[in-house]
């Protein structure tokens, strides 16, 4: 029996890394309590192997545009990724190591970057405390919320969020956020040459819950949209556009 059960666990996984580039994780307990289904929600269902497959999108965050983008054809300046956060509220991991800032000031422009997000909606979005955790990594599956600093290979990219969500049912199970350490971060309200922590923290944790980069230069104004400078500080409080998008998936 248990020698079937290997043969049918190994053709299943070879199945699935042939098929598609979706990563296999084995079912833990964190992840059960996490990806735990409102009755209402779709439901979970497990592989036959008993694990979860997971898939995993990355936004990067530019400095500047290869081109301009083009005026928008409709007026929608907010599009959803087609997955979500079943279960709330959503915590999260701050390290603040190589942020070259000190570290009340780093977890104090993130937990408000959330809050921004959770004050728009009814439901508690985010928890209202976060953990500081001094070896929490960016880009490493754990089930963890990690918002950490290091430098990133392009030094045009200002920070990168990556989401991992269920294939079936659409759960996001985890986000990582990473500030590339090639910007100074600060408070751009007291220095426009300072890449403005709190402005790219709310737009990175936009695409944490389940929100997509906006292009079109009519849409500029967001907090989704896809670019940022120096001294930028208009994404730290959200449009209209961003609030719809939040509240069609988390409620008014
Ligand atoms: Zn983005």
């Amino acid at each position: 029996m248990k020698n079937k059960f290997l043969v049918f666990l190994t053709i299943t996984i070879l199945l699935s890394a042939i098929v598609s580039a979706s990563i296999l994780i084995p079912v833990n307990e964190k992840a059960k309590e996490h990806a735990k289904a409102p009755e209402k929600s779709p439901v979970i269902t497990e592989t036959a192997s008993g694990e979860w497959e997971l898939e995993r999108v990355d936004f990067i965050h530019y400095a500047k545009p290869e081109k301009p983008g083009m005026p928008g054809k409709t007026e929608t300046c907010y599009k959803l990724l087609g997955v979500k956060w079943n279960v709330l509220p959503v915590d999260y991991v701050i390290n603040p190591t190589n942020s070259g800032l000190l570290e009340e000031f780093v977890t104090n422009a993130i937990l408000t970057s959330a809050e921004t997000w959770d004050d728009a909606t009814s439901n508690e979005l985010f928890e209202n405390v976060y953990t500081i955790d001094n070896t929490a990594q960016y880009g490493v599956q754990n089930f963890e919320n990690a918002l950490a600093f290091g430098n990133y290979p392009d030094a045009n990219v200002i920070a990168v969020t990556s989401i991992w969500y269920t294939r079936r049912g659409k759960q996001i199970v985890e986000f990582d956020i990473l500030f590339d350490t090639d910007f100074t971060w600060g408070d751009a309200t007291l220095n426009p040459e300072l890449m403005d922590l709190q402005n790219i923290a709310t737009h990175e944790l936009g695409h944490g819950i389940g929100l997509a980069d906006i292009y079109t230069s009519t849409c500029s104004a967001v907090t989704m949209h896809g670019y940022s400078t120096e001294g930028e500080t208009s994404k730290r409080t959200l449009e209209q556009p961003d609030i719809m998008g939040l509240q069609k998936m988390y409620g008014i």
